[in-house]
């Protein structure tokens, strides 16, 4: 099997578009449910903290159940149902039993995840580095939608991702570990030093602290030198969809836009051309 897959790309790339699409429909779960695991565990914590009479424990909410239902009929999805993207097609975007419709966005983000993880392993071949690419992949998929969801980047899922970042570079996955602690301490204190001067100067909060974490989570990947061209590409995105946002939606600018996902995308793109476009710049520079 190892030989087959280090012989054919084409073959790994294809295999992993195919976990991609599992994958893509665990993390729709991990994008709705995760909030609010989370907020229930503050609401617990500040019962708690504040001596209130403890509520009533309800059925255990998490990753694993309840199992899936409709939202309207409460029917429950049958697994031949929770099939990624064809369900879709099949069940033609309703539910089985009430006609419900069912958001377009699940399966979007099943195809999403299966392309990004086919391109991600068409890119490293048959490598540990396909193989830590492909977690850092999913991870970002899952940050930025609970971000456009929740303004919210969770601790839970960064902060240990950031530590797996460090311990690569013990191995020179991608980086070397000088680089990836530089990184990690740099990622989090630039957009930290840009969020208080930005604070002083106009009064307002322009990002959350989770914003940095993620910043510093690429640093520890992919070393510092990545840094420049990942805050670089996300505010350039960043600018050009917020301001088409403003003009064609007429969205009011006062309205905070999540920067996580700007981020995550430019971190994505540094993960697999970040040399080469650095190389290219410094070549184009004359340096
Ligand atoms: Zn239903």
């Amino acid at each position: 099997m190892t030989a087959l897959l280090l012989a054919s790309p084409y073959l790994f790339a294809g295999l992993a578009g195919i976990i991609g699409l599992l994958v893509g429909s665990f993390l729709n779960v991990v994008i709705y449910r995760l909030p609010i695991i989370m907020q229930r565990e503050w609401r617990k914590d500040c019962i708690e903290y504040l001596q209130m009479e403890a509520e009533e424990e309800g059925e255990p909410f998490n990753l694993s159940l309840p199992l899936s239902r409709c939202p309207r009929c409460q029917s429950p999805i049958k697994a031949y149902q929770n099939i990624p993207v064809i369900s879709y097609i099949f069940l033609k975007g309703q539910c089985a039993n009430c006609k419900n419709p069912i958001s377009l966005r699940y399966p979007l983000i099943e195809a999403f995840t299966a392309i990004t993880s086919t391109i991600v392993a068409w890119h490293f071949g048959y490598t540990p580095q396909a193989a830590f690419a492909l977690v850092l992949t999913w991870v970002l998929i899952a940050l930025s939608f609970i971000d456009i969801d929740h303004q919210l980047l969770p601790d839970s899922i960064t902060l240990p991702v950031l530590w797996i970042g460090l311990a690569l570079s013990l191995f020179d996955v991608y980086t070397d570990t000088q680089a990836s602690i530089i990184g990690a301490i740099a990622g989090y204190m630039v957009l930290w030093t840009i969020y208080q001067g930005f604070k002083l100067v106009t009064g307002k909060e322009g990002m959350g602290y989770g914003d940095f974490k993620l910043l510093a989570l690429f640093g520890a990947w992919l070393g510092w030198q990545t840094l420049p061209l990942i805050i670089l590409l996300s505010s350039l995105v960043g600018a050009v969809i917020g301001i088409t946002m403003i003009i064609f939606a007429k969205r009011d600018h006062n309205i905070p836009i999540p920067f996580g996902p700007y981020l995550a995308a430019a971190g994505w793109l540094a993960l697999l051309w970040g040399n080469d476009i650095n190389r290219l710049y410094l070549t184009s520079a004359g340096l």
